[in-house]
C-alpha cells in the first residue's frame, strides 16, 4: 500500500489549520505542516508504506485490548492505519478499517488516517506539551523516544513536493 508523496504532503498542508497551537511552546513555533509531514516520514515514509501493522499491545492479552472492537474487526481492530500510521483505537467508532485501507491513489483512505492523527495531536497539545519530545511521546509512546525524534528530526528537513491541486478539499 502507497500514496504519492504529492498527495501526503497536500493533505499537511490542507489539515494543518485543524491542529491547536499549543499555548506553552517552548523555542522556535511549531510548524505544523512540517510536524503532520515529519510524522508521516516517520511512520510510513511519506506514504512508500502504509499497510496495516499490527500491534500485539492491543491485541488478545494485550494492555489495550478492546473486547466489543475485537469481536466487530478481529485482528484489523489491533492495527495502525495509513500514512500517519494511527491506531485503529484513536478513531472514531464510526470509522471502518477498511474505510483506512488502500482505495483509488489512497487519497481518501489517508485523509481519514490524517484526521485521526490530528486528534491524537490536539489530545496532546490540549494537554500542554511544550516540545517536540513531548510530541513524540505523546504520538509513539515513551519507548524509544530518542530514536523517534532523532528520525523525526530528519525527516522535518526533506522538502516537501508541490502540487496541492490534485487533492480535492
Ligand atoms: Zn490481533
Amino acid at each position: 500500500m502507497k500514496v504519492a508523496p504529492e498527495i501526503i504532503a497536500a493533505l499537511c498542508r490542507k489539515r494543518a489549520p485543524d491542529v491547536l497551537t499549543p499555548a506553552n511552546w517552548e523555542g522556535t513555533p511549531l510548524d505544523k505542516v512540517q510536524l503532520l509531514w515529519g510524522i508521516a516520514g516517520v511512520e510510513s515514509s511519506f506514504g512508500f508504506n502504509c499497510s496495516p501493522k499490527h500491534e500485539p499491545g492491543y491485541c488478545h492479552g494485550g494492555r489495550y485490548f478492546d473486547f466489543e472492537r475485537t469481536k466487530e474487526w478481529g485482528c484489523l481492530a489491533h492495527c495502525s492505519f495509513g500514512p500517519w500510521q494511527v491506531m485503529f483505537a484513536h478513531f472514531p467508532l464510526s470509522v471502518s478499517p477498511l474505510s483506512l485501507m488502500w482505495e483509488t491513489d489512497g487519497q481518501v483512505a489517508a485523509d481519514v488516517c490524517l484526521r485521526g492523527a490530528v486528534s491524537v495531536l490536539n489530545r496532546a497539545i490540549a494537554r500542554g506539551v511544550r516540545n517536540l519530545g513531548e510530541i513524540v511521546v505523546a504520538y509513539n509512546g515513551p519507548a524509544n523516544e530518542a530514536g523517534y525524534a532523532s528520525i523525526l528530526e530528519a525527516c522535518l528537513a526533506k522538502p516537501m513536493p508541490q502540487s496541492a491541486a490534485e487533492v480535492a478539499t
